[in-house]
């Protein structure tokens, strides 16, 4: 698998907030500007087939809407992209729809061929596009439900979590798991650098930090983890 990491910061820093590219066909998370920089980086978003969206928060998918106008009113695919998120997520996509004075419900039905599959459960196994997906619910404060993914029991994203047995679930699940180390110490919505160390020490396998906040970036970039990885926007690896 080619995986790219689109963005690697949080909502106040000049990076982009986390995204993840996985074989140009399914992306975890669109925030805002996910459209423009996978333009600027040379790829076709019309790639992708699946969007796995981790919570509703505007961070995570408020670049929906304009990804979606790309693909099927500018570029004019006529394959399904699927969209795997949290129960509720067809009626968000709706309504930024509506809060952008885009398209209206019956619009979007009509002319984007979009398959949602809305997520309750504590964890559900998805096969989209060849994929094995595996969708587990973290912890994200009020924020409920949350999910983390594996793709392929290879990589992970954990979303926006604080450490959880799920959490551990994931890393055990995968190869190498991208994980959200937001703070400096971890709180009940989402990890820190001790939880990470911890989660790294514990596990042994590779951990990317991803949705940092700038003085996390700093700490963490100045200490050396052996398999915890601070990288910058584009960092690509294949697994
Ligand atoms: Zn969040
Ligand atoms: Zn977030």
């Amino acid at each position: 698998m080619k995986v790219e990491l689109v963005g690697t910061g949080a909502i106040y820093t000049k990076y982009n907030s986390a995204c993840t590219l996985v074989n140009e066909e399914l992306i975890i998370d669109m925030p805002n500007g996910t459209l423009k920089q996978l333009l600027k980086s040379n790829h076709k978003p019309e790639k992708i087939k699946a969007i796995l969206i981790t919570h509703m928060h505007g961070d995570h998918i408020a670049d929906i809407p304009f990804f979606l106008k790309h693909v099927f009113n500018y570029i004019k695919i006529d394959n399904e992209i699927t969209i795997i998120g949290p129960t509720g997520i067809e009626d968000k996509i709706v309504e930024l729809f509506e809060a952008y004075r885009f398209e209206d419900r019956e619009e979007i039905q009509e002319f984007m061929n979009i398959k949602f599959i809305e997520l309750n459960e504590e964890e559900k196994q998805i096969e989209v596009e060849n994929y094995k997906v595996n969708a587990i619910q973290v912890s994200h404060g009020a924020e409920k439900p949350a999910y983390g993914y594996t793709i392929n029991n290879t990589i992970s994203c954990t979303g926006d979590s604080g450490i959880c047995e799920n959490i551990e679930k994931l890393i055990k699940n995968s190869k190498v798991t991208i994980a959200d180390t937001s703070l400096r110490e971890g709180d009940h919505c989402h990890m820190g650098i001790d939880n990470i160390k911890y989660l790294a020490e514990k596990y042994n396998k590779q951990i990317i930090a991803t949705h940092l906040r700038d003085t996390t970036r700093e700490e963490l970039s100045k200490q050396e983890y052996k398999n915890i990885l601070v990288v910058e926007d584009g960092y690509k690896f294949e697994i």
